[in-house]
């Protein structure tokens, strides 16, 4: 089979306005306080595919249920992707996103891998634009407050034989994010998990989809058994190497302005914010190394003081310092560290170009309303 692109490029979108669109007074009381992923705006994105007519039907709705066949492929097999990206709002009103061509081009990876119909960078950016132009007032002004926006794509052809879905629908939904810290950020302790891995040699570990989270949910479970905030994965094939958290990448800070993280081994999940801090420390005169890094590496790192600090990043909360790695054998940091001075300061900068604070002098903003 092959997959065919947008039978009509661009898409152009209808909308249907919603009949019960929430009241300002009511929206401002929840953008007092969103929380994360729990209300969402009044409004989503769908787009068809079928294996004949491509991409079709590209519409702005009222937000609401979504009908399924009980036999919907994505049901039984998980064919199914997503995206994660955020809009925020700058101090004059306006409304930006992040590299979202960068979301647009790893969609469209993860579709390959699943099988699933790939996506326009235009049509994707566009889904985003339309959505921002009903729900925009959806997007929190409180510092480090955003907008967080799902874009997804499911299997939905009633069948149940395994094969591609010859029918697909592309969503994008959106739910105000609070500040991911609010008391300060604050570092975490990670759990090692040693008896499960989150992807295997020529697996899914590259692709966005939803299967990569059900399979982490269970040493997640195991991390906060164990009084820790994240679970950090080995690879799954020598169980040596460090790959990443359940949906966060790892840094390594260096004595001596040096940055290390895990190769993209196939395994691992393509970061647009491990990409940024990447781009943003070579800016700094920083030595950035692509490697395998192993558990090992990083005891006697922490011992020698070779390794200054630790971190995690993803869009979610941009970066969050680790201050220790837990597992049965013991822990290795301490866990009452600080927060590491390069861990802010790379914070700060990467949330200033998002917030407009500072100059975005590699172009990585795009307007969205
Ligand atoms: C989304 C995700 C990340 C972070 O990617 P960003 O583009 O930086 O948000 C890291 N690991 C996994 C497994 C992810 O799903």
């Amino acid at each position: 089979m092959t997959l065919a692109p947008s039978s009509t490029f661009p898409l152009q979108f209808e909308l249907t306005p919603s009949q019960d669109a929430r009241e300002e007074a009511e929206r401002e009381v929840i953008l007092s306080d969103p929380g994360f992923g729990k209300h969402f705006t009044d409004h989503m994105v769908q787009i068809d595919w079928t294996i004949d007519a491509g991409w079709h039907a590209a519409s702005v709705i009222p937000y609401g249920p979504i009908q399924l066949d009980p036999s919907a492929a994505v049901l039984h097999y998980a064919q199914e992707i997503f995206e994660g990206l955020k809009a925020y709002r700058h101090a004059d009103g306006s409304i930006w996103t992040f590299r979202p061509e960068k979301n647009a081009e790893r969609l469209q990876r993860s579709a390959r891998r699943l099988a699933l119909p790939e996506l326009a960078t235009e049509d994707f950016v566009e889904s985003l634009k339309q959505l921002i132009a009903v729900d925009g007032g959806w997007v929190p002004s409180a510092p480090e407050t955003s907008l967080y926006i799902r874009p997804f794509m499911i299997a939905n052809e009633s069948f149940l034989g395994v094969r591609p879905s010859q029918r697909v629908a592309y969503y994008v939904i959106a739910s105000p994010a609070g500040a991911y810290f609010t008391g300060g950020v604050a570092p975490v302790s990670i759990w090692l998990s040693t008896e499960y891995s989150r992807a295997g040699r020529g697996g899914t570990g590259a692709a966005k989809c939803g299967g990569n989270y059900a399979a982490s949910l269970l040493p997640q479970q195991e991390a906060y058994e164990n009084g820790c905030a994240q679970v950090l994965f080995l690879d799954g094939e020598t169980g040596e190497h460090i790959d990443e958290l359940g949906g966060m990448n790892v840094f390594f800070v260096h004595r001596g302005d040096k940055l290390v993280t895990p190769r993209l081994t196939g395994a691992i999940l393509e970061g647009i914010t491990r990409d940024s801090i990447i781009q943003l420390a070579l800016d700094r005169g920083l030595t950035v190394e692509e490697r395998d890094v192993t558990v090992d590496e990083w005891r006697e790192g922490i011992a020698s003081g070779e390794i200054t600090e630790v971190f995690a990043c993803g869009t979610a909360a941009v970066i969050t310092p680790i201050s220790a790695l837990k597992s049965p054998d013991g822990t290795i940091g301490d866990e009452n560290a600080p927060a590491g001075e390069f861990t802010m300061s790379i914070r700060q900068e990467l949330t200033d170009i998002q917030y407009g604070r500072i100059e975005d002098r590699h172009g990585w903003l795009t307007r969205l309303g």
